[in-house]
C-alpha cells in the first residue's frame, strides 16, 4: 500500500537528533510524500534547509500559524512571502485560526490569515489551514469559512490562481460536518489526522466520509497528534499507516486504490511548478 503525509513537521526540535532514521522509516513503510509545513519564519526556513538536506521530501510550506500571528511583524511577513517563491515551496502556510488556545488575539489571526491567504492566490499555491475552537463551539470554523468567500476562495479569483486543483487544505480537520461540507463547496481538499480518533471529534470522524474521493489527504501533523499505536510523546511520518488505514475503512475503500489516489491527490494539489496565477490576479 502507498501513503502520503501531508503536514509533518520534519523540522521540529524533537527530530533533530535522528532526523535521518525518521525519514528512512518513513520510506520503508511506504510513505512516497512527505511535506514540510512552517509555523512562523524560522521554522519555514528550516524547512526549507531540510529539503536541501533530504531532496526525497516532497515539498516545503512557508507561512504564518495562528499562534505565532503577533509575533511575526511587516518585515518577517515580506522575508516569508520572498520565500514563497522557491519552485520546493508548494504551498502557503500552515496558516488559519485558532480561537480555542487564543496564542494570538483574535484582530491578528484574522489579519495573519488574510495575508496568507492573499499570497496563496498570488502564487498559485495552496493555503494550509489549521482550524480549532473551544469544544463545544465553532465560531473559528465559521470565521475561516467567511474569510476564504471573502477572499475570493470558490470564486473568480480562486479560479484564476487555481483553475480545477484545491485553493485550500484544510489540515487536520475538525469541526461540524456541515463546516467541511462548506468548505468543500469553496473547493477546499481535507487532510485527515490523529485527531480524528480523539474523544469529541466524532463530527469529524463522520465527514472523512464525504469528502469526494480526489480531495481527499492524509497526513500525521507529527510530532503531534499521535494515532492509535503511535507514541504518544512523539508520533512519526510512518504512524500515517494507521490514519491511512482507518480512512480506507470508514470510506469503504479498497486499501490499496485509496492509497494510488493518496499519491495522486497530493501531486495535484501541492504540484511543484504549477502554473502561478500571479499574472493573472494581480
Ligand atoms: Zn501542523
Amino acid at each position: 500500500m502507498r501513503f502520503v503525509d501531508t503536514h509533518c513537521h520534519l523540522q521540529a526540535e524533537t527530530f533533530a537528533a535522528d532526523i535521518a532514521e525518521v525519514i528512512a522509516a518513513a520510506d520503508l513503510a511506504g510513505v512516497e510524500r512527505i511535506l514540510v509545513p512552517g509555523w512562523d519564519e524560522e521554522s519555514s526556513l528550516a524547512a526549507l534547509a531540510l529539503i536541501d538536506r533530504f531532496p526525497g521530501l516532497a515539498g516545503v510550506a512557508v507561512g504564518v500559524h495562528p499562534h505565532a500571528a503577533a509575533e511575526a511583524d511587516a518585515p518577517a511577513w515580506e522575508r516569508i512571502s520572498a520565500l514563497a517563491a522557491d519552485p520546493r515551496v508548494v504551498a502557503i502556510g500552515e496558516t488559519g485560526l485558532d480561537f480555542d488556545r487564543m496564542f494570538s488575539p483574535r484582530a491578528a489571526q484574522l489579519a495573519n490569515l488574510r495575508r496568507n491567504l492573499a499570497l496563496a492566490l498570488a502564487t498559485g499555491k495552496p493555503a494550509i489551514l489549521h482550524c480549532r475552537s473551544k469544544a463545544g463551539e465553532r465560531d473559528a470554523q465559521d470565521a475561516l469559512l467567511a474569510e476564504l468567500r471573502a477572499a475570493g476562495f470558490g470564486g473568480e479569483a480562486g479560479r484564476a490562481a487555481f483553475g480545477e486543483r484545491p485553493p485550500a487544505v484544510l489540515h487536520s480537520v475538525s469541526g461540524p460536518v456541515d463546516y467541511v461540507e462548506a468548505a468543500l463547496a469553496v473547493g477546499c481538499a481535507v487532510s485527515v489526522s490523529g485527531l480524528a480518533f480523539r474523544r469529541g471529534e466524532e463530527a469529524t470522524a463522520e465527514s472523512v466520509r464525504l469528502v469526494p474521493p480526489d480531495r481527499i489527504l492524509v497526513e500525521t501533523d507529527a510530532p503531534y497528534l499521535s494515532p492509535p499505536g503511535a507514541p504518544r510523546r512523539r508520533n512519526e511520518p510512518a504512524w500515517v499507516r494507521v490514519t491511512t488505514r482507518w480512512v480506507a475503512e470508514r470510506r469503504a475503500e479498497d486499501p490499496d486504490e485509496l492509497g494510488q489516489r493518496l499519491v495522486a491527490n497530493h501531486d495535484r494539489t501541492f504540484s511543484r511548478g504549477a502554473a502561478s496565477g500571479a499574472s493573472s490576479t494581480r
